[in-house]
């Protein structure tokens, strides 16, 4: 039978297995496998070429039991609701792993940013924002950047806010640039967050980081940084690196500086000198220490599953794994670093953004980065230690862990 590779329907499967884990009670459960509240509109933009185009958007407020829900804004061509809500269950299920007090949404415009001017790009920001600024806010519910979005987006999505609310109220969008009371450390969060459970990892299965190689699937707001932190910080080597267009292969490794220059001239890693070309396909497939995949969801399926040699998976994506693949690593014994544990980095940083604008008074650096540090290994050994003690694989772990937290939450608050 073909494998449903529809998200929602993956995050929901993935939850029904941690609720008969848990033996979770049967209310709690329907209520968990659906959003609270879901927000579908239509945004028209006037086009430099004089017409006007109208954009689908949604917004998905999966739960907000723990805090105010909180999750990044996609643009993408294949933008689904179904992706969306998929996408704000698992930010449900983060910020309980990474025990912050904050719920879990998430939202997406169908566009191709690729096609669009600066003009229409701001034009399509702030529509949006006016479309569910009034259900968003500091209290409500706190916007990120995601795939394909970035902190110029949110500096337009804030001030959109901003200036229909009549007042200042910066922890409402996160990932804001530094001058608007972004944070330090923000751009490289979700990688930095993914290092320090590989480095946990890594103990606790006894590998060595120096020298151990790795391949990364994607070169967005999170790839490069893998790239470049893999590399400074534990001295691994990053033997094929890809995006969209293609990838690149080299078995003595790449210097992150070389590509990211060779990126930042030509819009892709593909004919960076001296590297051989590979597929994404083939890059996953390679035998390598640790696979990154940082790109987007069911790139590990049916269908190749049995052909990955990695040691570690560390998923610096969201949904990069499917149920089926998962069956897989389980029995071929891959350790794999869930999603939503590995990636929790970002809105665990997000979270420092909006306490930090909560008392106008900023960290350093160093300071978001031991805190970070601080969050994400407790996060990791909660998963670890419940994967051992009750012998289930890491993605069930990871859900028994945040479950029970988002939970415990709705039943204090009387939901259910
Ligand atoms: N988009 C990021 C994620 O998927 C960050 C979300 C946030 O910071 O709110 O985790």
């Amino acid at each position: 039978m073909a494998e449903n590779l529809n998200p929602f329907a993956i995050a929901q499967a993935q939850l029904d297995e941690a609720a008969e884990v848990l033996g979770l009670d049967p209310d709690m459960h329907a209520f968990l496998r659906r959003p609270q509240r879901e927000f579908h509109f239509s945004i028209p933009v006037k086009m430099d070429d004089g017409t006007t185009k109208t954009f689908q958007g949604f917004r998905v407020q999966y739960n907000d039991a723990r805090g105010p829900a909180k999750g990044g804004i996609r643009f993408h061509p294949d933008e689904t609701i179904d992706t969306v809500r998929a996408l704000a269950a698992w930010m449900t299920w983060k910020t309980a792993v990474a025990d912050i007090p904050l719920g879990g949404g998430k939202g997406g415009v169908i566009c191709n940013p690729r096609e669009l001017s600066t003009g229409e790009l701001e034009r399509l920001s702030r529509g949006y924002m006016r479309n569910i600024a009034r259900y968003v806010g500091l209290f409500q519910d706190s916007p990120a950047p995601d795939v394909n979005t970035n902190p110029q987006i949110m500096a337009w999505m804030l001030d959109e806010y901003e200036t229909i609310m009549g007042h200042r109220e910066p922890g409402t969008i996160t990932g804001k640039p530094l001058a608007l009371g972004g944070s330090a450390g923000r751009g490289p969060a979700t990688a930095m967050g993914g290092m320090y459970t590989i480095r946990e990892a890594a103990k606790v299965l006894g590998i060595e980081l120096k020298g151990a190689t790795a391949a990364i699937q994607g070169f967005g707001n999170v790839g490069s940084f893998a790239a470049k932190l893999a590399q400074e910080m534990f001295g691994i080597k990053v033997i094929a690196l890809s995006d969209e267009f293609g990838g690149i292969y080299n078995a003595n490794g790449f210097d992150y500086h070389e590509v990211a220059a060779h990126m930042a001239k030509t819009g892709k890693v593909i004919d960076f000198p001296g590297s051989v070309p590979i597929s994404n396909k083939d890059l996953l497939e390679l035998g390598v220490d640790i696979l990154i995949p940082a790109a987007i969801e069911n790139q590990l399926t049916s269908a190749n599953a049995e052909n990955i040699k990695a040691k570690i998976i560390a998923e610096l994506a969201n949904g990069p794994t499917t149920p089926d693949a998962d069956n897989v690593f389980e029995r071929k014994g891959i350790y794999v670093i869930p999603d939503f544990l590995c990636n929790a980095g970002g809105v665990t940083v997000s979270y420092f953004e909006m306490v930090q604008n909560a008392y106008q008074y900023y960290w350093t650096e160093e300071m978001v980065n031991q805190r970070l540090d601080e969050k994400m290994t407790h996060a990791f050994h909660a998963v670890h230690n419940m994967a051992q003690q009750k012998k289930v694989y890491t993605r069930v772990a990871a859900y028994l862990v945040s479950v029970s937290r988002v939970a415990e939450a709705v039943r204090l608050r009387g939901w259910v």
